[in-house]
C-alpha cells in the first residue's frame, strides 16, 4: 500500500520540519510575533503608513542552513515512486468529497459522524499530505490554544454572572442549516467580491468566464466544502456570539496568542513559511498542493484579502 511505501518520506518531512522550525526560533524577536497585537506591530493601517518601518538583522548563516536543508530534502523527496498518478489521485479525492456532500444531505446525525471518519480516506489516497497537513494546521495553533484558554475563563464568568434566561440569547447551535447557510454565504461573498470588488487590484484579476467557472468548481470542491466535513464534527455545538463579541472587544485571544509566541519564539509566519516549502517538495506537491495552485481564488476570505 502506498501509505507504507511512503513512511521514509514521512520521516523526511518530520525531520525537515523540526530542524527548520528550530532554526526559525533564532530569528529576531520582532519577526517571531505573528499576533504582535500588544506591541502594536499589526495595528490597523500601520503597514499602509509610509513612515512606518523597522530594521532587523537576520543572520545569513540561518538562511543558508535552511536553503541547504531544503535542497537536500528536495533531492530525497524526488526518489519516491508514486503508484497512483496525479489524475487518478485527484479523481479519488473528488469522489470522496462528493460522497461527503451527498451523505450530508441525509441530515442524519449518525451519517454526519460517518463523514468525519470518511475524511480520513485522504491519508490512503494522498499519504504524503499527512505531515504537511499537520504542519499547516499548526500555523495558528497558538491562536487556537489561546481561544480555548480565553473561552474557558470567559464562559465560566459569563454563565456565573448572567441570568440563565439571558445567557444564551445570542447563542446559535451548529446544525445542518447553519453549515448550509455558511456555505451559501461564503459562495455569495466570493462571487460579489470577484464581480463587484471595489479595489482596482480586485477588478484587475477578474478572470475570463471559463477560467472563473473552473475555479468556482475546484475551489468549491476543495476549500468551500469544508463546512460539510466540519458540520459532521461540530454538529450540536453551541456558539455564543456574546462571548465572541466580548473577546473581540478585549482582543483577549490575540493578546494571549502574542504571549504564547513570545514564550515559544515560533510565529504563525515561521510555521507557514516552513510548511509551505515542505508542500512544494517533489511528490509532496502532487499529494496536496498542486490543485490549489490551479485555483484562482478558493474562498471569500482569500478573495477579500486581495482587497
Ligand atoms: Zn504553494
Amino acid at each position: 500500500m502506498e501509505f507504507f511505501d511512503s513512511l521514509p518520506m514521512h520521516w523526511l518531512a518530520v525531520t525537515t520540519l523540526y530542524e527548520s522550525l528550530k532554526d526559525m526560533r533564532q530569528l529576531p524577536a520582532i519577526l517571531c510575533r505573528g499576533y504582535g497585537y500588544a506591541d502594536g506591530l499589526f495595528a490597523p493601517g500601520k503597514w499602509d503608513n509610509p513612515d512606518f518601518g523597522f530594521t532587523v538583522d537576520v543572520p545569513v548563516a540561518l538562511s543558508d542552513r535552511l536553503n541547504k536543508r531544503f535542497t537536500a530534502s528536495w533531492a530525497q523527496a524526488k526518489t519516491f515512486k508514486s503508484r497512483i498518478s496525479f489524475e487518478v489521485r485527484t479523481a479519488l479525492l473528488v469522489l470522496a468529497r462528493l460522497a461527503t456532500i451527498v451523505l450530508f444531505w441525509t441530515r442524519d446525525l449518525t451519517v454526519l459522524q460517518m463523514i468525519a471518519v470518511l475524511a480520513v480516506q485522504q491519508l490512503a489516497i494522498s499519504p504524503l499530505s499527512l505531515v504537511p497537513s499537520f504542519a499547516w494546521s499548526m500555523t495558528d495553533a497558538d491562536l487556537r490554544v489561546s481561544h480555548h484558554l480565553v473561552f474557558a475563563v470567559l464562559s465560566a464568568v459569563w454563565y456565573a454572572l448572567v441570568p440563565p434566561e439571558w445567557a444564551d440569547m445570542l447563542s446559535l447551535t451548529i446544525t445542518f442549516e447553519f453549515c448550509l447557510g455558511y456555505f451559501l454565504l461564503d459562495l455569495g461573498v466570493c462571487a460579489y467580491l470577484t464581480l463587484f470588488g471595489k479595489s482596482a487590484a480586485n477588478r484587475a484579476v477578474v478572470p475570463p468566464l471559463k477560467a472563473l467557472a473552473t475555479s468556482v468548481v475546484w475551489g468549491s470542491l476543495t476549500s468551500r466544502t469544508y463546512p460539510f466535513v466540519l458540520c459532521a464534527l461540530m454538529h450540536g455545538t453551541k456558539v455564543n456570539f456574546a462571548l465572541l463579541a466580548i473577546d473581540a472587544a478585549l482582543s483577549a485571544t490575540l493578546r494571549c496568542a502574542a504571549l504564547v509566541e513570545s514564550v515559544t519564539k515560533i510565529s504563525p509566519f515561521s510555521i507557514q513559511y516552513v510548511a509551505h516549502r515542505l508542500i512544494h517538495l517533489p511528490n509532496f506537491y502532487d499529494h496536496g498542493h498542486r490543485t490549489h495552485h490551479g485555483i484562482l481564488e478558493s474562498n471569500s476570505t482569500r478573495r477579500a484579502s486581495r482587497g
